[in-house]
This record gives C-alpha cells, structure tokens and sequence, in this order.
C-alpha cells in the first residue's frame, strides 16, 4: 500500500516553481466545471481580460495554453514560422538556445546573435544580423534569461527590428508579473510566458499574446501548423466566441491562474514591480555584504533571479542540501558552464518577501560556516536590511 501523499512545505526560492499563495491553492480544491459550461466560460473570460492587463495590451489574442513555458515557446514559433524563414535568435543562456533548437525543429533558417552567459545582447548586434540578412521574418529574445539572471534591454532592439520590417518575439516566462513587459509600450509582436515563475501558480500553462501584426502572420500562413495541438487557428475557436471544442481546457489550472491574476492586479502592478526590486535588490545587497560575487553587472542585473558564485572549496551541492533539510529551501544550481560555479536564487512572486529574504541570507550564513566559508557575523542580513530601510 502507498500511504498518503504529504509533501513537505517548503520555501521554494530556485528559478521556478515558486510558492504559491493559499487562495491559489484553495481554488484548485474547487468543483470542475465542464471545458463548455457557462461558469467555465466566465473563467475564461476573465483570465484573458486579466493576463491583458499583466501584459499591459490591448491583443485580442491572449489566452493561456495547456502546457508549461515551453509549450508558450513552440506554440510562438511553430505558429509564426515556416519551413524556409529566417529567423534570429539571441542567445545568452540555456533558453536562447531552447529557441534555436525549437526554431530549428520548424525549418527556420536560424541566424544566432550570441553574448557571453551573463551578459546581454548588445542593439548592435542585432542590426548587424538584420543587415547581413535580408528578409528576416522575426527575431526572438529572451527577457529574463533565467539560467544567469540576465535582463535584456528591449527597447532599442525593438526599434531596430521593426526598422527592418521583422516581428519581435519575447520569451517573458521569468519577467512576466516581476519586472515590466509591456507588451505595446516596447512593441512586442509576439510574447509567451509560464505560470510558476512570478505568477506564482502551478506550472501548468503559458500565456501568450499575439497582436494584429502577429496574427495575421498567422491567418496568413501557406502550410499548416506542425502541430495539430499547438495550432492557434484552432485554438482560437475555444477561446473566441465560437467556444468551439478542440482539446480539454486544463479546468483547474484556469481557477489558478484566474486566481494568481487577480491577487496580481489587486496588489496592483506597479506595487508588484516595486517589490521585486526592492527585495531583490536587498537580496544582492546582503549577498555582497556577505563577501559573496554577483554573475551579472548591476545594470543588467534581474531582481527575482540572482546568480551568485560560489566561494572556492565550497561544496555546490552539499551546501543546496544542507539549505533543503535543515530550513526547507530550495535554491538553483549552475547550468551550463556555470554547473557547479554558481547558485541560482530565487525572489519570484509569492516567493518575494522580506521573511525569505532575511531567513535565506541567516541560513546561507550559517550553512557556509560549516561549509569552510565565514561571512562576517549578521553582515549579510544587515546589508540587505540597510538597503530596505532606505
Ligand atoms: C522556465 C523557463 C522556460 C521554460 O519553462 P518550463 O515551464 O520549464 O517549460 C522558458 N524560458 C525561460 C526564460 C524560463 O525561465
């Protein structure tokens, strides 16, 4: 026999998943309702009224597809592209080079922009690509590279591309409800995003948002989609007025996110930005005063994604396990080169207070002291409490 499930509550400050708030919890113990009852109808109604507001856009195509970040990601790429486009990508960390990969899987003809992992795609950069390539289709970015903790500049880019008549495609799966998007402000094309970063739900679904340009790529196309689940022209009928069935809605996931949304948009979203930056400013702050390296410089510096490196003779993973067992939380290892060399901590969402910032740099300290490493006694609480006074 199997006894019942009993997870541990923990404190989850990794990259993902991030805690999530007992009322989101709640609404998952709520009665399933049909994919086409009324009520449902209703729910979805409002989680695409809200996710345009956390995207801060006016597209009618908004809507959250079942699956998690990566399926936001294929659903933007295997929609927009046809076999033979080119496409370019910025690559400076793992999920840029998840787009090369999934671009690649479409027939896109990829062009690589690349910076160094911790550092950001340069305006430059990408202008150069452009006038190497004519007739480029679009060029994909990640926002919030979550595997250094890199946030990329988008303004500029976006002007560049849309110079060139191409379509801008943000990966905002990390930045989406902890730094501002915005979407029609910077002129984003096409954007996806997941819901267990700073949405703080379960992950589970991938809000995407499609504006008129984008989508009438789509209506557009001269081959169908690759993917018959991911196809948008169908998808579109379930969640347009037709409400007409093409998979089963993940219904209780929908309540989370409704749910998130709404404690989202009641904190309001500038309060919400505000949070991240001053925590995870505090966050870094603390970290510093504990002697400990940032990965990334301060201006490109993400607040709800720090990378911090590793003192020498320090153990990565003994000191991961010590945090889990002893104070139940969980933090990030390196990917990539930075395995092993960096620790990836998390400030996302529900997740971003000022208890986990004060318990997690009390229990890092402590964990490095038996680990060979000796912060100086409360520097790095008191560092990040200076910066919170402020
Ligand atoms: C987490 C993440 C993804 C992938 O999301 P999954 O939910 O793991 O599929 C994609 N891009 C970025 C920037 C992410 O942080």
């Amino acid at each position: 026999m199997y006894s019942e499930l009993n997870p541990t509550q923990r404190i989850l400050m990794g990259p993902g998943p991030s805690d999530v708030a007992p009322t989101v919890l709640r609404s998952m113990a709520t009665p399933l309702l049909g994919h086409l009852d009324p009520q449902f109808l209703g729910v979805m109604n409002d989680v695409m009224d809200m996710l345009r507001q956390v995207f801060q856009t006016e597209n009618q195509l908004t809507i959250p597809m079942s699956g998690t970040g990566s399926a936001g990601m294929e659903t933007v790429f295997v929609n927009l592209i046809e076999p033979g486009d080119k496409v370019v990508v910025g690559v400076k960390g793992l999920f840029g080079q998840r787009m090369v990969d999934v671009a690649k899987r479409c027939g896109a003809e990829v062009i690589t922009v690349e910076a160094p992992w911790g550092r950001a795609i340069e305006p430059s950069q990408v202008k150069a690509a452009l006038q190497q390539h004519p007739g480029v289709k679009l060029v994909a970015l990640v926002h919030a590279e979550t595997s250094t903790g890199v946030l990329q500049p988008l303004a500029e880019i976006s002007q560049i591309v849309h110079e060139h008549e191409a379509l801008l495609v943000v990966d905002a799966v990390t930045s989406l409800a902890g730094i501002e998007v915005g979407i029609d402000k910077i002129g984003i094309d096409a954007c996806y995003s997941g819901t267990q970063k700073c949405l703080s739900a379960p992950p589970g679904l991938a809000p995407v948002t499609f504006n008129q340009k984008a989508a009438a790529v789509i209506a557009n196309r001269k081959q169908l989609v690759q993917s018959w689940y991911l196809d948008l022209s169908m998808i579109q009928n379930y969640w347009g007025n037709e409400r007409l069935y093409h998979h089963t809605a993940p219904i209780t996931m929908n309540y989370a996110l409704r749910e998130t949304l709404r404690l989202i948009l009641a904190e309001g979203l500038e309060n919400v930005y505000a949070r991240h930056w001053t925590l995870g400013g505090a966050l870094q702050k603390g970290l510093e005063g504990m002697g400990l390296k940032l990965l990334v410089d301060k201006d490109i510096r993400l607040p709800e994604l720090t990378a911090v490196t590793i003192p020498d003779y320090v153990d990565d993973a003994t000191v991961r396990k010590q945090l889990l067992a002893q104070y139940g939380i969980e933090i990030g290892g390196g990917l990539g080169a930075f395995k092993g060399k960096v620790w990836r901590v998390g400030l996302m969402g529900y997740s971003c207070n000022q208890r986990n910032v004060v318990l997690f740099l009390s229990a890092l300290e402590s964990v490095l002291k038996t680990n060979g490493y000796q912060a100086p006694v409360g520097a790095g609480v008191a560092a990040a409490m200076e910066n919170l006074q402020k």
